[in-house]
């Protein structure tokens, strides 16, 4: 069980450090290797993906991610922004399923902007395509148009696709979630205007004949996102291509009010993984020991749970974010009057005391 621990920027050494204990504390015969990645990969190395690095996230079976991103080095070309290492992680590893739970638990539920009865235990999951679609088909490009009512203009345009393949390997993989929670999937997609959506909608709904038990169900992208919005609670697995479920799942991530909790998933054909929480690098708070860890600690949950089968693990973990919540105990960002406000290092304590 050898996993590449990916640390990052920003806050990121703070929070995997937490997470690192965490799975320290399991007893389990975990082989934990440390590499450089984004500002940091290019600070030492020059580059936000040293070759190293992405070595030894090959060799890995499963990788630990904090966040890359350090406004120093914003002015540099965008291949050598701290953001490309994710983006070249994803594709040299083949990470085309982003799986992303949408959790509230009920002690949070006043953290939501929505009334708390609307959210209150929330447990969503989103299977979001990552390696396809219109942010990676082409052709795309500006250029002058050359047909058309505007022709002779500029214009920007980019290229919708999914190939068979495609659509399947993340079908099954969203199957195979529903499968393992409450057996129900809604594909999202714009079929009633999008060959691309049409032609995913027909498979999808191929790969069903495979997955009898699960009840699936399609909507349009736009009533996806009223529904998300007015009764997110009956939703429980939702698939999606990129570009949806890049704004579905940042809407779903937003109703938990908690940016600091939300741990997601990206995985291969093996169940390979990269896991890494929702937000960013947060330099605002970088280095001031009190950014919430419990989305990495969450993310490592899922490791265990996708890329090594130890459920009972992941679950203990789960539960025992649930009893520190229950104590009371909270970082700043969900910090409410009353309750007990510690630093990161001391929620991680307090996960490890609840283990
Ligand atoms: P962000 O998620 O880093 O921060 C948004 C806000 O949420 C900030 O106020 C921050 O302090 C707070 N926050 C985030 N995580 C928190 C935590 N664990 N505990 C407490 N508060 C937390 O988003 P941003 O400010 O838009 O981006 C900052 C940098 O992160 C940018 O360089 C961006 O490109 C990068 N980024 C990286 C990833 C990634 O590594 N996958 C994802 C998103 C953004």
């Amino acid at each position: 069980m050898k996993i590449a621990v990916l640390p990052g920027d920003g806050i990121g050494p703070e929070i995997v450090a937490q997470a690192v204990r965490v799975l320290q504390a399991l007893d389990e015969p975990f082989e934990l290797e440390y590499a450089e990645v984004g500002g940091a990969g290019y600070a030492a190395h020059g580059h936000p993906l040293p070759p190293a690095t992405l070595q030894l996230a090959k060799d890995a079976d499963a990788i630990l991610f904090g966040a890359v991103g350090d406004f120093r080095y914003d002015n540099l070309a965008r291949p050598l922004r701290p953001e490309q290492a994710i983006l070249g992680l994803r594709q040299h590893l083949e990470l085309f399923a982003n799986l992303r739970p949408a959790i509230l638990y009920s002690q949070l539920a006043g953290a939501s902007t929505l009334k708390p009865d609307v959210v209150s235990g929330l447990n969503l999951l989103i299977v979001r395509e990552l390696t396809g679609d219109i942010y990676f088909g082409q052709p795309r490009g500006i250029r002058n148009a050359p047909d058309g009512p505007f022709a002779g203009e500029r214009e920007g345009f980019d290229t919708m696709r999914y190939a068979e393949t495609e659509v399947r390997r993340i079908a099954r993989i969203a199957f195979q979630s529903a499968m393992k929670r409450g057996k129900r999937l809604t594909s999202v997609d714009k079929a009633n205007v999008l060959e691309t959506s049409q032609f995913w909608r027909e498979i999808v709904s191929a790969v069903h004949q495979d997955y009898p038990d699960v009840k699936l169900d399609h909507l349009y992208v736009d009533n996806a996102a009223m529904q998300l919005v007015r009764a997110p609670k009956d939703f429980d697995v939702i698939v999606t291509g990129n570009m949806f479920g890049d704004i579905l799942s940042d809407a779903a991530a937003m109703l938990t009010g908690s940016i600091g909790m939300l741990p997601s998933a990206s995985l291969d054909a093996s169940n390979k993984g990269l896991y890494e929480p929702s937000h960013g690098s947060a330099p605002d708070i970088a280095g001031k020991g009190i950014a919430n860890p419990l989305a990495t600690i969450l993310s490592a949950a899922m490791l265990l749970r996708y890329s090594f089968n130890k459920s009972a693990q992941a679950d203990r973990i789960e539960r025992a974010v649930g009893t520190v919540l229950e104590k009371g105990i909270r970082t700043v960002d969900i910090h409410e009057p009353g309750l007990r406000q510690v630093g990161t290092r001391e929620m991680g304590d307090a996960v490890i005391a609840a283990l």
